[in-house]
């Protein structure tokens, strides 16, 4: 059947305004968005403002001005391999432009707006009101979704834009409190992480080497994406507050603290955590009172500390280091005492039976808050 529809072969869009930003071409574009900008509307157009100011937020439409190409196919900033029309790279075929921004004020015909990654003198094509209904709706599912597409996405996002407190708040979900520990150790990973420009998608070929395992540990596994359970968490039970983030080939990072670390930090970030610190942790007093001022001091100095300089903090060096093979996998074999499945290489052969170790009464290592030692006698008894 044939269509009355003839198609269009050529778009022409006449610019309606020109934007004006601190940027004169296109940079960090998360760095762009925390400038504000000027949107200028041509004389024309200017009666088409009319109660905008009710909004606080609007879309912008502009023209990727300096993109003088395309791709299909492109990397994105956060470094993933997309098809344009799942990206926003501003090399595309029409070079069409569009940002969702906080509109701060309208004053004549210029809106100063904020969270626009617009270069200098970039053509406006259009505003319009912002529709959050989708956002209002289905704003758990959209995030949702981002996760399911990439779930370290946010903490990338912070590592890059240096938005350590934010790194910090989530880090303690997993660490349970905050503390000067685990804000050393978001902020050393955070450091490597933006240094190397790298990412973990939790298959080994990024891994972080500590040297502890201490509440610093819990801001590296957090920050780096390398824990305990995808084998990308390396512990060398050497008891110092250092770790370092390599690639598949070794080369990467080691960050340890100073020897005057203790002292620029207590220097610059006064607090009572100290001398808590030293009663609840080192004298083992468990009482409520004491507990609650350990964690009240302890966030207080955490978030304090995040203003430091981080190379006070740290002595910062490139390393090349040999790293294990990837984690092989083992098969699962049936205990004939206990029936529980075990790894092939934690079963001992006996009366040519298989038996693990638990019920061989064997010894084994075990990782604990005390480092990795050999337990020759277990308490479980069958
Ligand atoms: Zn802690
Ligand atoms: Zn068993």
């Amino acid at each position: 059947m044939k269509s009355d529809q003839q198609h269009i072969d050529q778009i022409i869009f006449n610019p309606l305004g020109v934007i004006h930003s601190d940027f004169k071409s296109r940079f960090d574009h998360v760095e762009m968005k925390k400038h504000e900008s000027t949107v200028e509307i041509f004389p024309a157009y200017v009666e088409a403002l009319y109660r905008l100011n009710e909004s606080e937020f609007i879309e912008i439409y502009y023209f990727f001005h300096l993109s003088k190409d395309y791709d299909l196919i492109s990397r994105t900033y956060s470094g993933e391999t997309r098809g344009i029309f799942s990206s926003r790279v501003p090399r595309r075929p029409n070079r069409l432009a569009h940002t969702t921004v906080k509109l701060i004020s309208v004053e004549g015909n210029k809106l100063t707006v904020k969270g626009l990654d617009a270069a200098d003198e970039s053509p406006l094509i259009d505003i319009k009101a912002c529709d959050t209904s989708i956002f209002e709706n289905g704003q758990n599912a959209v995030r949702r979704n981002k996760r399911r597409i990439n779930p370290r996405n946010e903490i990338i996002k912070h590592v890059k834009a240096d938005e350590i407190e934010d790194l910090l708040l989530k880090a303690g979900q997993i660490h349970g409190h905050f503390c000067p520990g685990l804000a050393m150790g978001v902020m050393a990973a955070a450091y490597a992480m933006k240094a190397l420009g790298v990412n973990s998608d939790g298959m080994e070929d990024l891994l972080a080497i500590t040297e502890t395992n201490n509440c610093f540990s819990d801001g590296i596994q957090f920050v780096t994406g390398c824990t305990f359970g995808n084998n990308a968490l390396i512990f060398q039970d050497l008891g110092k507050t250092a770790f370092s983030l390599v690639r598949r080939n070794g080369k990467g990072m080691r960050i340890s603290v100073k020897e005057e670390t203790k002292e620029v930090i207590n220097r610059h970030v006064k607090s009572g955590f100290h001398a808590v610190f030293e009663e609840v942790v080192k004298n083992q007093n468990r009482n409520k009172e004491k507990h609650d001022q350990f964690k009240r001091s302890g966030k207080e100095k955490a978030f304090a500390m995040l203003n430091l300089d981080i190379r006070k903090l740290f002595l910062i060096e490139e390393v090349k280091t040999v790293i294990p093979d990837y984690a092989r996998s083992y098969e699962s074999i049936i205990c004939d005492r206990c029936g529980e499945p075990v790894m092939a290489t934690r079963v001992i052969n006996i009366d040519k039976k298989h038996i693990c170790l638990a019920c061989a009464h064997s010894g084994f290592y075990q990782l604990d808050g005390n480092g990795i030692k050999e337990i020759k006698h277990p308490n479980r008894e069958q």
